[in-house]
């Protein structure tokens, strides 16, 4: 059987609850009845002293006037205090009781049995004195001493029930404060479900949710505490892994896409040629196309494995000392003949004549051709592309900007992205396969650096990213 943390609190509580009241209605009822009677006890046995000392003359020997006298001041002291004063003499005979006033009569009644010694040593009995009273009183006793002689007692009785009566109304006060306690406890149970229970729960249905593959479940946490957070927590990485499982797909769709087109073309070609469909004089032209399709495909392949290899968590970098300027120079003398067929031109700067960098070399290569090529693909002929170099404090700044076409501001947050092409360069420029800006990008990451771009369409594009100089 599984228990939850509620149930687990409501079990608590219900023990403490009943624990609570089987200790207040045993242990703080014979706690409180003590005290009491203790407390009773020594009042009347104060009064029953100071009765005797007052009183010590035998009151049956008295006249009978002095002993009404006596009898009705006794009994107004004790309706007072609800009491009954009995003065008893050593052999039983009684010879004053208040409950029942003498009207001039020597002797009361006589109790038979009577022994001080059943008394006891603290001066207090619970009885119902030899079974005279009706119920069990509490009874103290001082003893009436004339000339070192004991000549009787002074009792003074209290009913047990008006006793308990007064424990009962002391005792309330604890069950209060136990229904004060279980009303705080409940409280703090009430509190502790709606603010850690249910968004306990909240949060575990929402994983169960996103292990289901559900991952635009969202928690109904409405308190802006822990929770909220965790739950705000869950939610971004559950939308991190649907980007990812998104982005996987058009992944996929897209290297299909990719794959698919060129060897789709180059297919046809063959078949044609095999057929006869293309004549023998036209075989070389259409030779040169399959080449240019196989061409895509080798660079498409190449990137796919270059990207791979640039995951963040196992990038390796082969770090040295290098002069970026020369670098620049010599990745541009691989874009000559492209450049010289459309008259764009190069406005190179460098703030030094050398400028050394720490960096891993065929890396940054990549970058820097992979900039020039898009910075030529997205020029207009006769154009001018600028490089420049400079230096911030301990950094080399590298720009490389063109007049052509420009990015648009929908698509300039995207560029980076993985096989993203913008519909213009689709038509322009078959040859692309948007993973160009990706590698740039990763590459200068997996460095610590960063790469910006700034961008107006119809003005042209300019990217720019620093090196550590050595
Ligand atoms: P591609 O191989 O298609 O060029 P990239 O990743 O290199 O892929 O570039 C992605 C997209 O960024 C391009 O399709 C293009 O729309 C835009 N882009 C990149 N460089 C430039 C530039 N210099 N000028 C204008 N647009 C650019």
């Amino acid at each position: 059987m599984r228990f939850t943390l509620l149930s687990k609190h409501l079990l608590v509580y219900l023990f403490v609850a009943i624990l609570g009241f089987a200790g207040v209605n045993y242990f703080c009822f014979r706690i409180d009845y003590n005290q009491i009677i203790n407390q009773e006890a020594s009042d009347m046995y104060r009064q029953a002293v100071t009765i005797a000392s007052e009183y010590s003359g035998n009151v049956s020997e008295t006249d009978q006037l002095e002993k009404a006298k006596i009898e009705k001041i006794l009994s107004s002291t004790a309706s007072l205090s609800n009491d009954r004063i009995v003065f008893v003499k050593n052999d039983g005979e009684i010879t004053l009781d208040t409950d029942y006033l003498s009207c001039g009569q020597t002797h009361y009644y006589k109790i038979s049995h009577f022994n001080p010694s059943d008394f006891g040593n603290d001066h207090k009995i619970v009885s119902n004195f030899y079974g005279y009273l009706k119920e069990d009183y509490l009874i103290t006793y001082a003893p009436i001493v004339n000339s070192y002689v004991v000549n009787g007692y002074v009792l003074v009785t209290r009913s047990k029930s008006s006793i308990v009566d007064r424990v009962y109304t002391v005792f309330n006060t604890n069950y209060y404060t136990l229904m004060l306690m279980l009303i705080l406890n409940l409280s703090f149970i009430i509190l502790y479900t709606t603010n850690v229970h249910r968004p306990i729960t909240q949060l575990s249905n929402v994983i169960s949710e996103y292990g289901k593959g559900n991952f635009s479940y969202k928690t109904k946490i409405k308190y802006n505490d822990e929770f909220r957070l965790l739950a705000s927590s869950l939610e971004y990485m559950a939308d991190k892994i649907n980007n990812l499982d998104e982005f996987q797909q058009a992944f996929l769709s897209n290297i299909s896409h990719d794959f698919r087109s060129p060897l789709t073309s180059i297919k046809g070609y063959l078949e044609a040629i095999e057929d006869g469909t293309i004549p023998p004089e036209m075989t070389n032209k259409y030779i040169n196309i399959i080449l240019f399709e196989t061409d895509r495909l080798t660079k498409l392949t190449n990137n796919i494995l270059l990207l791979n290899e640039l995951d963040p968590s196992s990038v390796k970098l082969e770090l040295s000392d290098f002069d970026i300027n020369s670098l620049i120079k010599h990745t541009l003398e691989t874009f000559e003949g492209r450049c010289k067929k459309r008259h764009i031109k190069f406005d190179l700067t460098f703030e030094a004549e050398k400028e050394e960098v720490h960096a891993d070399k065929v890396k940054i290569g990549q970058v820097i051709y992979n900039l020039i090529d898009n910075a030529i693909k997205f020029s207009k002929d006769n154009s001018q592309i600028y490089i420049s170099v400079s230096e911030t404090t301990d950094k080399a700044r590298i720009s490389i900007k063109d007049t052509g076409c420009g990015i648009s501001k929908e698509s300039i947050d995207k560029i980076f992205n993985r096989f993203y092409k913008s519909d213009t360069s689709r038509g322009r420029d078959k040859k692309g396969s948007g993973l160009g800006l990706a590698i740039v990008k990763e590459i200068v990451n997996a460095h610590g650096e960063n790469i910006d771009v700034i961008s107006t369409e119809g003005v042209g594009t300019e990217f720019v990213f620093t090196l550590k100089l050595v």
